[in-house]
């Protein structure tokens, strides 16, 4: 595995590999590595010649100092991890690489999908989401981009970034949400919880299992209710818990939209996000 810190380098060496004709597959990532990113590598070599993960924690997408300064860094543990994974290059750049002096942040235009769910809980988000992974694209420029379905609304911000930056020569490929034994989540954050906390954040899948089997026969506002209640139960405080439009990400009459319960929720001042398709 090669290491670049300097995105003029990793151009270079990437337009050398153009020019030989292999095809680039892109994983970006905020790092604490698990299964779950090592699960989009694996994704990213079936399509690609070259698999490139970026690891950058982008000060941008948070709206919470706290968050930002807590997200686990695991870098060392990280490299390790790459290099007997199917990773062939890392792009580990500086924020100054990323953002420039004379960077002018972009505004991209979202509409109603960066005003929903994580959206309206945490404001300005995904303009940073955007920010970052328009620059690492601008850097890498790859064939084939991997997201994970776990991030279900980043997935379709990303989508329409694509679209509206004319970036049809990137493919986008989701990828399943990878999860622990009792279905967490494979998360990052999942490192920062205690071993009570953790033993708590098993029910945030449970409930979206159950709203998957309730989804047959009770009516939206039924399960909603009873799915916040339930994680309330369980000592969450609940941000949103909302079945949507999987298209639209806006509520439906369920026909013909495939639909999907998403969740955004604090075990004390750890937040979780999860979902799953209904139908
Ligand atoms: P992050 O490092 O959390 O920014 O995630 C980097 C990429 O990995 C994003 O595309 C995520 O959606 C994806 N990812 C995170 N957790 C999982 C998971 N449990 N299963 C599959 N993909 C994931």
């Amino acid at each position: 595995m090669i290491l670049f810190k300097q995105a003029k380098n990793l151009t270079d060496h990437i337009a050398q590999l153009k020019k030989e004709g292999k095809t680039i597959g892109f994983v970006p990532t905020m790092g604490a590595l698990h299964d779950g990113h090592l699960s989009l590598l694996s994704g990213a070599s079936k399509e690609a010649d070259i698999v490139i993960c970026s690891i950058f924690i982008n000060p941008t997408q948070f709206n919470n100092a706290d968050d930002f300064n807590k997200y686990p860094t695991i870098i060392e543990q990280d490299i390790d991890q790459l290099v007997s994974s199917d990773c062939d290059i890392l792009f580990l750049p500086s924020r100054e690489e990323i953002y420039p002096e004379n960077y002018v942040a972009p505004h991209y235009e979202l509409g109603a999908l960066e005003t929903v769910l994580e959206g309206r809980y945490r404001p300005g988000h995904f303009q940073g989401v955007c920010q970052v992974v328009d620059r690492l694209l601008q850097i890498v420029d790859p064939e084939f981009l991997l997201l994970g379905q776990k991030d279900y609304q980043q997935c379709k911000v990303i989508q329409k970034l694509l679209s509206t930056t004319e970036r049809t020569n990137t493919s986008l490929i989701i990828s399943p949400t990878i999860r622990e034994k009792d279905g967490l989540a494979m998360s990052s954050r999942n490192l920062r919880l205690s071993k009570e906390q953790r033993a708590k954040a098993s029910a945030l899948y449970l409930t979206l299992q159950q709203a998957q089997i309730d989804f047959k026969t009770i009516p939206v506002t039924e399960i909603k209710y009873k799915a916040f209640q339930e994680l309330t139960k369980k000592g969450f405080r609940v941000d949103y818990f909302e079945i949507v439009s999987a298209t639209t990400l806006q509520p439906s009459n369920g026909f013909p939209d495939p639909m999907i319960a998403l969740v955004g929720a604090y075990i004390d001042d750890i937040r979780l996000i999860d979902n799953l398709p209904l139908n």
